[in-house]
């Protein structure tokens, strides 16, 4: 249920509010706009239907959201998101490009690969510690030092820091380390993990499930959401199809269906969706038409030697060009890389 308050709504009158959902131990979310302010009250539909929401001083409209989402719908926050990572915002005008290497690998790899994310122009570092991989035999990634190296890298170039946590117990040293926790395909719907990163201050990059539909990418956002943290940056990293040109389809369609239903900002991971560095950069154009808020996308020094994921990882001089293309392409849709 969402409680519309009317313009002016004095502070009395939303406590008011809040007060009578507390009182049937319902829960009541605030949503600031710049003009309205919503109440989204999540409990026992028949109490709270039980309460004349209507009636009480300073509502404008009582709105039943049937979704099986609601905190992350664009009816309880009709105003886009911005989610602030340090100096970063994701969600407005800009279009983020998030760039790093698959895995930490050693302090040379990931530094020079910081480095050279912040020369064309990225403003978020990427780099897995904690991998996970679908054999057990594969890199899994160098774990907590993997941590340290991306701080480090973070130091010497000034760029906030994404990493991946698959484990409800590695949730705190991760926070401690980086600026954003990435949730993985894999464990979009680990729903204890979910709820962990909702405990946390730290913004979320919640990657959709290789075989989850939009609804299911939402109502895992919203597990998030639900804990206390909104700063949710959804990102599409495309679903297993019966194609197999390339490593999953893209499903770019996602990302204006996901601005219509939901206020948070959604980035593509064009890497993981296609596995082929050579069609990364055409699908960083797509992302930016389509409307997105950003692309992650993986760099190498040498992608050959890469340890994970060298076929869809993007050397330097690959990398500047796509960035090229996208400034290029971006001021006429009144975007800004
Ligand atoms: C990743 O971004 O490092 C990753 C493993 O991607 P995904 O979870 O989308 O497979
Ligand atoms: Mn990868």
């Amino acid at each position: 249920m969402m409680i519309v308050m009317r313009d002016g709504a004095s502070e009395q009158e939303i406590q008011g509010v809040i007060d009578k959902l507390h009182a049937i131990g319902a829960e009541a979310h605030l949503s600031r706009g710049e003009f309205k302010t919503v109440i989204g009250a999540i409990g026992d539909r028949e109490k709270i239907s039980e309460i004349p929401l209507a009636a009480l001083p300073g509502v404008e409209k009582v709105i039943p959201i049937m979704k099986p989402y609601k905190l992350v719908s664009r009816e309880f926050h009709p105003e886009s998101t911005l989610v602030k990572v340090g100096p970063v915002e994701i969600g407005g005008d800009y279009f983020t490009v998030i760039a790093g290497p698959c895995a930490v690998e050693n302090e040379e790899q990931v530094i020079a690969s910081a480095k050279a994310a912040k020369k064309m122009g990225a403003s978020i570092l990427r780099g897995g510690a904690f991998k996970p991989r679908s054999s057990p035999y594969s890199f899994q990634g160098l774990g907590e030092e993997g941590l340290r190296l991306l701080a480090r890298a973070r130091d010497i170039t000034g760029l906030p820091v994404v990493t991946e946590v698959v484990d409800v117990r590695h949730v705190v040293v991760v926070a401690n380390h980086v600026d954003v926790l990435q949730i993985g395909a894999r464990n979009m719907q680990n729903f204890l993990l979910l709820r962990e990163v909702g405990m946390q201050q730290k913004p979320v990059l919640l990657k959709r499930g290789m075989s989850s539909t939009v609804e299911e990418l939402l109502m895992a956002a919203e597990y998030i959401v639900q804990g206390g943290n909104t700063n949710v940056i959804l990102c599409e990293r495309g679903i297993r199809t019966f194609e197999t040109a390339t490593r999953n389809t893209l499903d770019l369609s996602s990302v204006p269906i996901v601005k219509n239903l939901s206020h948070l900002p959604i980035i593509v991971d064009p890497s993981h969706a296609t596995g082929k560095r050579e069609v990364i950069t055409a699908l960083a154009r797509g992302a930016l038409a389509v409307g997105a808020d950003g692309v992650m996308v993986e760099i190498h020094p040498d992608p050959k030697a890469a340890l994970c994921d060298g076929p869809q990882s993007l050397d330097f001089e690959q990398f500047g060009e796509m960035m090229e293309e996208l400034k290029t392409m971006a001021p006429p849709l009144g975007r800004i890389v």
